[in-house]
């Protein structure tokens, strides 16, 4: 609570832009914690956030005045090896949760950044650099306990499966944190996993154009074994770079790379054989050292981007609000397009690649220039690009339903009208639960 010395390190999200103050932050340590939390802000109508990694880009995991549910101390993870499933409460960051599975020599396929939460991030979908062979994180979700308010101020524990609740998986399969209750444990899929190959090539700036359009041409064209990244920095920090891992080796990963290394004048190539768990230290180091404000927002390209749509990256990044400002694409397709878009909430299915623009700055003052430099961008890219990825949520965008749902937003509105139909888990872009239908049935129905 306010007062307490924990209490200044406790409010902080990962975005520092994002300055709230709860009035209570409650770390839980069980599920009967959670319920409690639920129950006791529910009876005194306090509002309440759900918090895991903290790393919500518009801080949607805390605010002013109410209570943060933050489930950050439950951590653990239980494998069975033979059955490869794995039973992971929701609040170990993504590094640790690949450690663990590493030890037995296991996988799923997650993000890039170690301190993101597991929670929020297969909630929303959970892209790295296995989905394209293995799927979003979402997709190796086979359970979901979870906490959902129940009667007019309690709280219970339900389980979502494939038999149970089946409704409430679909919406935790990329329906987006905080939406419909506060999940305490993940069931997984696991794959096992040795040694990948992994690559990493710069260029000047001047070769933007020529990298990105080669980059797009070529991912489509190789194995989904291979997943692939590509970083277009400002123009004052002048490099370009692509990073991708493969599930094979190094000599095959050389062999693939080619069409690349032919565009523009690479400065920089690196190829290697690495344990997986190397290759997650390798992308995680570019996450490090970041400016510690920033305003993130995503897209998907349906489409290659033609060159007038490339030339606009170059001419934002050209003028750009400081050197932190960059434009990252991920190579998508693969698994993730072979799961129909209406078969779980993640609905951008046949999205080839996924762009990130954002722009980052360390003082008040250069919040709005920054913040405007990402809208601009946005908007000069609509026709290219179109949607926006939930776990890279945006307040300026207006329709956000369909920017983050399309089609699978009304089915999301009547599975928040069953299990959170008092709106207790709201927040700026949350799902709103569907209004009574009009034919409601008669007291007295039999059906
Ligand atoms: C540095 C960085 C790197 C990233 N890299 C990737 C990446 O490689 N791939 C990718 O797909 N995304 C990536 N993201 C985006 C990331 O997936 C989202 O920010 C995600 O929502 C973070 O989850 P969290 O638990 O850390 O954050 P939080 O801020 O704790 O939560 C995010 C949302 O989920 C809700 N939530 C949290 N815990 C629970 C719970 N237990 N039950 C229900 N709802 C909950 C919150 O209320 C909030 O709405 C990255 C983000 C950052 C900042």
């Amino acid at each position: 609570m306010p007062g307490d010395p924990a209490y200044p390190k406790a409010r902080l999200e990962f975005n520092r832009r994002v300055n709230k103050f709860p009035r209570v932050i409650v770390f839980c340590r069980s599920v009967r914690d959670v319920v409690n939390a639920v129950k006791w802000a529910r009876e005194r109508e306090v509002r309440i956030r759900v918090r895991s990694g903290r790393h919500s880009y518009e801080g949607f995991s805390t605010l002013n005045g109410g209570i943060v549910i933050d489930v950050s101390p439950m951590r653990k993870v239980s494998i069975d090896r033979h059955k490869r499933i794995a039973t992971v409460q929701t609040g170990i960051p993504l590094g640790m949760l690949y450690s663990k599975l590493w030890t037995k020599r296991l996988a799923i396929p997650a993000g890039t950044a170690p301190d993101v939460g597991v929670a929020g991030l297969a909630l929303g979908g959970g892209i790295g650099l296995l989905s394209r062979k293995y799927g979003l994180t979402c997709d190796s979700l086979k359970s979901v306990e979870m906490v959902v308010a129940s009667g007019t101020n309690s709280a219970k524990r339900i389980v979502a499966d494939n038999n149970r609740n089946a409704d409430l998986l679909w919406a935790s399969r990329g329906g987006g944190g905080g939406n419909f209750g506060i999940a305490t444990s993940f069931k997984f899929r696991v794959k096992p996993i040795r040694d990948v190959a992994i690559y990493r090539i710069l260029w000047p700036w001047k070769d933007l154009e020529a990298a990105y359009s080669a980059w797009q041409a070529w991912f489509p064209t190789v194995t989904d074994r291979l997943t692939t990244t590509i970083d277009l920095q400002s123009r004052q920090e002048g490099k370009i770079e692509s990073t991708g891992q493969l599930l094979g080796s190094a000599d095959e990963l050389k062999r693939l790379i080619q069409p690349l290394l032919r565009a523009g004048t690479p400065i920089e190539v690196s190829v290697r054989t690495v344990p997986f768990i190397k290759a997650v230290e390798f992308f995680a180091e570019s996450d490090l050292n970041l400016a510690p404000k920033f305003k993130i927002s995503g897209t998907y390209a349906f489409k290659p981007l033609p060159p007038e749509g490339i030339r606009v990256l170059r001419r934002f990044l050209a003028n750009a609000p400081n050197r932190h400002a960059s434009v990252w694409s991920q190579s998508l397709a693969g698994a993730v397009a072979r799961i129909p878009p209406t078969a779980t909430a993640y609905v951008h299915r046949q999205a080839r690649n996924i762009l990130e623009l954002s722009s980052r700055w360390f003082k008040d003052e250069e919040a709005a220039r920054n913040a405007d430099w990402v809208h601009r961008l946005r908007q000069a890219l609509k026709p290219y690009t179109r949607g926006d990825y939930v776990n890279f949520p945006d307040l300026s965008i207006r329709d956000w339903q369909q920017a983050y749902y399309g089609v699978n937003f009304k089915r999301l509105t009547r599975i928040k009208r069953k299990y959170d139909p008092r709106n207790v888990f709201r927040f700026a872009q949350s799902i709103p639960p569907a209004t009574a239908p009009r034919t409601a049935l008669r007291k007295g129905s039999t059906r």
